[in-house]
């Protein structure tokens, strides 16, 4: 905080932030829905470009890259915020304002990320810091619900596989800190049989009925309280009216832990059960034709953390405390689940500011004393990179 480049650094972010809350407006205003980032995309290309950092590319999977270089090439920081909202096609993205308070969708979530990533970079090339290691920055797509955190995934298991030392993500507001990553199964599991008249086929066995089974199943396991871990079953379906037995029926599963271990104990009791279920409905029921179950997965996060004594979560508190957070560590499902679970120090921290309605239509931001988010992402940033 003594360095001279440093505080220049801060000021500039103070000087630029006015811009930058119109380009998170801007940028919140070009349309990212889920698995179509690509317009929003371009426009990031263009402005790592027109911030002078070097080899400037989008990868296969749609990830903006571009790199700063330090005095040497290692350790090297990926810093990133990512593209993709929750709003499908065709969502009114126009953003209003009122005095501090920006309203729009996306606009915390993650155009706030979005422009930290740009501040900070916009902050380094005013004060002309020299970092010790390289930082290399992205905007990354497919962190949000199905996209299943496909952007970061690519990036680590292919564009910058084996290059990346530690890793920041900024996603959404305030100051907080996430070193813990909630990784998730999500699987549709579809059971079907014969079918037949309820009356006539009587005696066949049920795929609503197995169904039945393997949901008491599920309900009945016990679970760690910590670290907590969780099971739901979120949606059902199937059948085709009351005096038939159904031919098919399906139904949505959602798992979760941060603990690698509880979240794979989970995982093999859920495909048991399933096949549990199944047996017991064919052995109850054996004259006329047997049900089976298909358990597609359709969502996987990994799980992972970054223990909370760990140099990069003791150095993110510590800056953190220089700008006024006073919180501790917590969980999240964001991209530093990609990394945490390669064990590469990874955390994701709030760009500054004050947000309500995530994942809403009235989505709030307050640029209050949002500086300071980025002021912090800076210092962070020039501190890991060493
Ligand atoms: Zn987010």
């Amino acid at each position: 905080m003594d360095d001279p480049a440093i505080q220049a650094a801060l000021e500039a972010v103070k000087r630029n932030e006015a811009n930058f809350t119109d380009e998170q407006i801007r940028i919140c205003q070009i349309a990212a829905p889920p698995f179509h980032e690509e317009v929003r995309a371009q426009e990031l290309e263009r402005l790592f470009q027109g911030l002078g950092l070097k080899d400037v590319r989008i990868d296969k999977t749609g990830n903006v890259i571009g790199t700063r270089p330090g005095a040497s090439a290692h350790p090297n920081l990926l810093f990133q915020a990512h593209l993709d909202t929750v709003f499908p096609e065709g969502t009114d993205v126009h953003v209003t304002r009122d005095g501090t308070v920006l309203k729009g969708p996306g606009i915390g979530d993650d155009c706030r990320g979005l422009v930290v990533v740009l501040g900070v970079i916009k902050a380094l090339n005013d004060a002309n810091v020299k970092t010790a290691g390289t930082i290399t920055f992205a905007a990354d797509v497919g962190e949000e619900g199905l996209g299943d955190l496909r952007g970061t995934k690519a990036l680590f298991s292919d564009t910058l596989k084996g290059q990346i030392d530690k890793f920041i993500s900024v996603d959404g507001t305030g100051l907080s800190i996430t070193n813990a990553g909630v990784g998730s199964y999500r699987y549709r599991v579809e059971f079907k049989g014969p079918g037949g008249h309820s009356f006539g086929a009587f005696g066949m066995a049920n795929p609503i009925q197995a169904m039945g089974r393997a949901i008491a199943k599920i309900d009945n396991f016990d679970v760690p309280k910590d670290p907590k871990t969780t099971f739901n079953v979120g949606r059902v379906g199937g059948g085709t009216s009351v005096n038939a037995i159904p031919f098919e029926c399906w139904m949505e599963v959602d798992m979760r832990s941060a603990d690698k271990d509880s979240l794979e104990t989970l995982h093999g009791k859920f495909k048991a059960a399933i096949q549990e279920a199944v047996n017991e409905e064919n052995r109850r029921w054996t004259a006329r034709g047997s049900v089976s179950a298909d358990p597609k997965l359709v969502g996987y996060r990994p799980p992972g953390s970054t223990p909370a004594d760990s140099a990069i979560v003791i150095t993110a508190l510590a800056v953190s405390k220089i700008f006024g957070f006073k919180g501790s560590p917590g969980e999240g499902s964001t991209d530093a689940n990609v990394p945490m679970n390669l064990g590469i120090p990874a955390i994701t921290i709030g760009g500054g500011g004050r947000g309500t309605g995530a994942h809403a239509l009235d989505e709030t931001f307050d640029t209050k004393d949002d500086y300071v988010g980025t002021q912090r992402a800076l210092v962070l940033a020039v501190a890991l990179a060493r």
